[in-house]
């Protein structure tokens, strides 16, 4: 292969690697968000579950409440029923511990009712736990992932300019301008592959010609179409281009 093409592909290469860094830097911030995003919802639903069996607490101990005072006002029924001097009162009173011993027992089946979901939210608190814990480890684990990503692609930018200079020292001015010209004009992409006969870049088939002639990759040939530099790929290990 021409030692120029050899260079302008590897340039190509590194160029292409070092985009794709930053712009894979330029996203992490978004997608650490959204990792901690995902936390805080798991999060959210532990509290959640939290507060509802806090809620039912409360509720529980007014019930109680409600409760106590009852039976004291039962038990004060009851000791004036000891008390009572003709029948009418003692049916009254009679009529009274009735009442309260209906609404005492209404009120423990409110409790038991009460108990009963405790015991659900309290598993609901458990499950939620659990999953917060889980995601907890998971995200840890892209988080970490995702640092390990960002050193890589950040040593990759700073090592950009010395593999730069390394690659282009031994290039000629004018090709190196041309190279730079192109990727401003062709989005970043100066040296293009052909395959199966066409620039893979713009897609524009090749002259069978102009075609034969990269496969040699001997030549500096840009694309009649989108001007880049075109070279034909060749297999790791093989020196030349198979006929075509
Ligand atoms: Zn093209």
């Amino acid at each position: 292969m021409l030692p120029d093409l050899e260079r302008l592909i590897r340039l190509q290469q590194l160029e292409t690697a070092v985009a794709a860094a930053r712009q894979t830097i330029e996203s992490f911030p978004a997608t650490r968000e959204r990792l901690e995003a995902r936390l805080a919802r798991h999060a959210a639903g532990l509290e959640a579950a939290e507060q509802r069996l806090a809620a039912n607490k409360a509720a529980r101990r007014e019930i109680e409440k409600e409760t106590a005072a009852i039976e004291k006002k039962l038990a004060t029924s009851r000791e004036h029923s000891m008390a009572v001097k003709t029948n009418k009162e003692l049916w009254a009173v009679q009529a009274e511990i009735e009442r309260a011993t209906a609404d005492i027992r209404k009120l423990e089946d409110r409790i038991l009712e009460r108990m009963m979901e405790a015991d659900e939210l309290s598993s609901d608190i458990e499950a939620a736990g659990q999953a917060l814990a889980e995601e907890q480890a998971t995200v840890g684990e892209e988080q970490r992932r995702l640092e390990q990503e960002r050193d890589r692609h950040q040593a990759l930018v700073e090592r950009y300019a010395g593999d730069r200079e390394e690659i282009v020292s031994g290039l000629s001015r004018r090709l190196l301008e041309t190279f730079d010209t192109l990727m401003r004009g062709r989005k970043g992409i100066a040296v293009s592959e052909v395959r199966d006969g066409r620039c893979r870049s713009c897609q524009v088939r090749l002259r069978p010609q102009l075609n034969n002639d990269v496969r040699l990759n001997q030549r500096l040939i840009q694309c009649e179409s989108c001007q880049r530099i075109l070279y034909f790929p060749i297999a790791a290990g093989d020196t030349a281009a198979p006929p075509a």
